[in-house]
């Protein structure tokens, strides 16, 4: 048992709710993970003392967002699963400002915004997943990623042992990628957003999601892009040409609609999609001397 009853009652006054034995399956976009006991933060205000308890009781964790973009191992998990409570996330705009907690839906707050004529991030709007996923991975799509928006993010350091605000010109934000710390916890963010009329920001909603439907598997279980686009290249293309679309291994399959979408077609466990993964990249280093990187998170036992 990774948190005893000890630490359990502890939690349970710092505001979060626990619940053992969890099938992270059923918390990722993939329908792929292990059980583990999930803590569910419900009071920001305690963020600092839960982190400092299971710090000092030894106690492994892993932060999980909307859950569309890992890939989590099978079996029992040696590490606890942290999620920030999603109910009623805070969402206000301020001017050109929009103050948005890390728990909220990254689709929702592109909607919120638009809904107050501040554009910018209608590219952003099929990405699933949350608020703090987004800034952790610097997502984006069409042209537009979210790192160039951010103005200031609220986040618990490790380091420091606190909450603290960091501005966004002294976050690095790249391709996939951001500079937090691995230990850092978002907990919400400030986006500054060009004012535009509502019209033309649905609009612009509308032909990102037809892009997105016409191109991508939204009806099959993925995490997105498997791997990134190596520079100037781009991983579907390459795998899609080695004719590998629907290749499979156990239950994991590359999609037939986007050859950088893998699936899981059936009952597929982490290690039919490790398996598939380095197929694929053992395939595409062969034939185009190319290593592929993985996008999505690979958190194993
Ligand atoms: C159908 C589909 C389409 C997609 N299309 C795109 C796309 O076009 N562009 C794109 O960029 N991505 C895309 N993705 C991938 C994914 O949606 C994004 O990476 C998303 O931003 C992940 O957010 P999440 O909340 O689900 O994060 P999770 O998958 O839960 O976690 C991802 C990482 O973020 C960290 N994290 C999450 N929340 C926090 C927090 N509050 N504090 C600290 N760390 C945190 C986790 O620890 C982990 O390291 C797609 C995925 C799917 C399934």
């Amino acid at each position: 048992m990774l948190v005893s009853p000890r630490v359990a009652a502890k939690l349970e006054s710092l505001g979060v709710e626990l619940q053992r034995g969890v099938s992270l399956s059923t918390r990722t976009s993939l329908e792929i993970g292990g059980a583990t006991d999930e803590l569910i933060l419900r009071r920001y205000d305690h963020v600092a003392e839960v982190m400092a308890l299971l710090a000092n009781e030894r106690i492994p964790w892993r932060f999980l967002g909307g859950g569309t973009n890992v890939l989590i191992g099978d079996g029992e998990l040696s590490w606890v699963a942290l999620h920030l409570a999603g109910a009623k996330p805070g969402m206000r705009v301020e001017g050109n400002f929009a103050c948005v907690d890390a728990s909220a839906d990254l689709g929702a707050t592109v909607t919120f915004c638009a809904r107050h004529d501040l554009g910018g991030m209608e590219g952003l709007i099929g990405v699933p997943g949350s608020v703090g996923g987004a800034l952790r991975m610097n997502a984006g799509a069409y042209g537009t990623q979210i790192g160039p928006l951010v103005r200031e993010v609220e986040l618990y350091r490790a380091a420091a042992g606190k909450v603290e605000k960091l501005r966004g010109s002294d976050i690095c934000f790249d391709y996939r990628h951001a500079s937090f710390a691995p230990s850092d916890v978002m907990l919400g963010v400030k986006l500054e957003l060009p004012s535009k009329p509502y019209k033309e920001i649905v609009a612009g909603i509308r032909m990102c999601n037809e892009k997105r439907r016409a191109s991508q598997p939204l009806n099959q279980r993925s995490a997105g892009c498997i791997f990134k686009n190596p520079p100037g290249g781009s991983a579907g293309r390459m795998i899609d040409e080695l004719g590998l679309k629907r290749f499979r291994v156990g239950d994991a399959m590359v999609s037939d609609r986007h050859a950088n979408f893998f699936v899981n077609a059936g009952h597929a466990t982490c290690a039919d999609m490790l398996g598939l993964m380095d197929a694929v990249r053992e395939r595409v280093r062969s034939a185009y001397g190319v290593e592929l990187e993985n996008e999505v998170i690979v958190w194993q036992n």
